[in-house]
């Protein structure tokens, strides 16, 4: 039965991690499988930079391309000889940016960012895909534009089931497949992302149309944290989890995996593997129906660059159904996630990532009807199966500004 792996920008961001990968994958050349990869590196921020200072027009739009371009060089002279057709490959897919730089920004921020940051995944794809190539492991590169069909969210595109499983089912053939993460296609053929961090969610949504045995992500962490290890370094693997309790830590921020990656595979009961790249014998963490969790083990998340937005009633009214209607409509409207809400008689609060080309017009928004004040430069934790213990180690340096306790789970916004 097929398999699925993902690989993530970590793992294939030197010469060095893209032989370990290399490594990694000869051991499973009998098995079918499809690979998807992210950008390398840090490529997408790159990448980001680049839109940016397009849409700004700034003087610097070509220095930001050429950081991408001189760290996807270095990369092709550490592991292909000089007359490899990748090189040409990997220079064509930049005169692709180069052609959308070429115009001027057309107001559609989103569309521009998704037909240029979206090269990240082709040069990376191209890449390992010939280099798996050169080491023996066969394989072919597939477009995941003939794969994934979208709606036109730009930044944020919304899978049309339907279209995406008949299209995986018919072009899915050999086998190993290679192909992009993070990326769409819209039914007028223009290249779409699912949001950043994605392609683990992409890593599913081929799982799912597969009916693979099993999705295995490899990391650079030795599986599924009750912490992130960058603030927490006591953390702790947590080696077994159920999907509804990986969707919740997920949902709060957990970043070791994309929200929407477990519903997929939930629907079909396929079991997600969450291994480390740099130990690959080692077990990781199994997400799966039957996995219990692993104890009641405290989790802790973190979540920042986030700000507190509270609307109120310009006549200080109560917050009412139809405010509730508007104030989500216009969140909706600004395709904007709400981390954590929270009302009062005459106020309602919400606590969102401080995404700078959405939030401002939002709160524009708001404002046409409300009275509007917010907090930015925040973060928000959240506990899972919190206790005295866990709750006061955690919160004894911090100056909480909202809390909000359910059984299981406590948050707190703090500065
Ligand atoms: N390369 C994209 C990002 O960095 C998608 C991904 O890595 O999942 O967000
Ligand atoms: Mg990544």
């Amino acid at each position: 039965m097929i398999k699925v792996f993902k690989f993530g920008g970590a793992s294939i961001m030197d010469v060095q991690n893209i032989k370990n990968v290399g490594n990694i994958l000869q051991k499973y050349d009998s098995q079918e499988l499809v690979i998807v990869f992210s950008a390398m590196g840090k490529v997408t921020n790159m990448l980001e930079d680049v839109v940016d200072s397009y849409v700004q027009k700034s003087a610097n739009t070509n220095v930001a391309l050429q950081k991408v371009k001189d760290f996807h060089a270095t990369i092709l002279s550490g592991i292909f000889k000089e007359n490899h057709p990748i090189f040409d490959i990997v220079n064509n897919l930049f005169v692709e940016i180069e052609w959308v730089l070429e115009d001027e920004p057309n107001q559609h921020y989103a569309y521009d960012y998704d037909q240029i940051v979206s090269v990240g995944e082709f040069l990376s794809t191209q890449i390992m895909s010939a280099y798996l190539q050169q080491v023996g492991f066969e394989n072919t590169c597939l477009d995941v534009r003939d794969l994934i069909r979208t709606d036109n969210t730009h930044r944020n595109a919304k899978i049309d089931w339907e279209i995406t499983t008949d299209s995986i089912k018919r072009n899915v053939k050999k086998k190993h497949s290679v192909t992009q993460g993070f990326l769409g296609c819209t039914s007028e053929n223009f290249t779409s992302t699912l949001g950043r961090e994605g392609s683990d969610f992409s890593a599913a949504i081929l799982a799912f149309c597969l009916d693979a045995s099993e999705l295995v992500i490899w990391k650079d962490v030795p599986g599924m944290m009750n912490s992130d290890p960058k603030y927490f370094p006591d953390a702790k693997l947590l080696s077994q989890v159920s999907f509804d309790e990986a969707i919740e830590l997920a949902f709060y921020g957990a970043k070791v995996i994309h929200p929407k990656t477990i519903q997929p595979l939930k629907q079909k009961n396929i079991p997600l593997l969450i291994k480390s790249f740099l130990s690959p014998e080692a077990e990781g963490s199994i997400i799966s129906s039957r996995s219990d969790n692993t104890n009641d083990m405290s989790s802790f998340i973190v979540k920042e660059n986030q700000i507190l937005i509270s609307v109120s009633d310009v006549n200080l009214s109560f917050i009412v159904g139809n405010h509730m209607n508007q104030i989500f409509s216009i969140l909706a409207k600004n395709n904007v996630d709400v981390n954590l809400m929270q009302n009062s008689a005459i106020s309602f609060s919400i606590c969102v990532d401080n995404d700078q080309h959405k939030v401002p017009q939002l709160i524009k928004d708001f404002q046409q009807f409300y009275e509007v004040l917010y907090n930015d430069d925040l973060s928000l934790f959240t506990i899972r199966h919190y206790n005295d213990n866990s709750f006061d180690s955690f919160l004894h340096d911090k100056d909480v500004i909202l809390e909000q306790r359910s059984r299981n789970t406590v948050q707190l916004i703090s500065r």
